[in-house]
């Protein structure tokens, strides 16, 4: 009597493992029920976690490009408004002047002393 409880417990207890498991496999390879089973414009990112990586990126580009703009001002406040001829007189350090994602030049006009990046998806930035 005992030992039949204790078996059909651990048939129970299986098959519980093994469904948590299927859901976890689940969300994990196909972003269902998360929101995010379009995907992102640039492709990058085919699971979940993929995709949480690339959005961490997303905000460091978006994070690196306010530095900058920030550093074209000061550079400008220094030089009767001119803007730096160059993105590395900034000195922020080279990890500024890409993009984190997919690693593309930041694209500078001297001229107007504008920073973009050209990454898909990051021109608004
Ligand atoms: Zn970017």
């Amino acid at each position: 009597m005992i030992g039949r409880t204790r078996q059909g417990d651990t048939l129970i207890g299986l098959l519980v493992t093994i469904a948590i498991i299927a859901i976890l496999a689940a969300v994990y390879f196909t972003g269902k029920g998360t929101g995010e089973t379009k995907g992102r414009k640039d492709g990058i990112g085919r699971t979940i976690i993929g995709r949480s990586i690339a959005g961490a990126k997303d905000d460091v580009c978006r994070s690196n490009l306010g530095q900058v703009r920030a550093a074209i001002q000061i550079a400008r406040a220094n030089a009767d408004d001119a803007p730096p001829a160059d993105l590395k007189e900034t000195r922020l350090g080279d990890s500024f002047y890409r993009c984190p994602l997919g690693k593309e030049p930041y694209v500078y006009n001297p001229e107007t002393g504008e920073v973009k990046c050209v990454h898909l998806g990051h021109e608004k930035y």
